[in-house]
């Protein structure tokens, strides 16, 4: 399924055992295509990982390869998530993190939904930092 240049897809990695129901998850919403659960380790007072069902690994992998349905009921669960939990019209943070450098630990095509309070700089100012 992936886009040429990416590692194969991993079916170990935490957030396919999730979608298999293997371990367990602090489900906040779901949809025939998108899964919504608790960031295990919240970075601000709403932290929300919006997953599709498929297995995809990144942003590009999943734009390119997943059906017309798949991609707009991902998004529409991200867009009901921030809803759902009091942050628009407030504000809140949509982020995905792509490989090595862009710092992402679970190979599984995800958004975080970040909000509560203010969020700062979009990206910190030094490398790491
Ligand atoms: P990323 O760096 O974008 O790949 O982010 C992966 C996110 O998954 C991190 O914010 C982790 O805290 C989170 N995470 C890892 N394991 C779990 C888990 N079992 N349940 C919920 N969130 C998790």
């Amino acid at each position: 399924m992936s886009v040429s240049g990416l590692p194969p897809y991993d079916d170990a990695n935490i957030f396919a055992r999730i979608l298999r129901g293997e371990i367990p998850c602090k489900k906040v919403a779901e949809s025939e295509h998108a899964l919504a659960f608790r960031d295990i380790n919240p970075q601000a007072p709403v932290h929300v990982l919006v997953v599709p069902k498929g297995r995809w690994v990144s942003a590009a992998d999943f734009h390119a390869g997943a059906s017309d349905a798949e991609i707009a009921g991902f998004w529409r669960l991200v867009g009901q998530v921030a809803k759902a939990e009091g942050l628009e019209p407030r504000g809140y943070r949509l982020l995905t993190n792509m490989g090595e450098e862009g710092g992402q630990e679970v190979p599984h095509f995800h958004v975080h939904v970040f909000g509560g309070r203010r969020l700062g700089r979009m990206v910190p100012a030094t490398p790491g930092g």
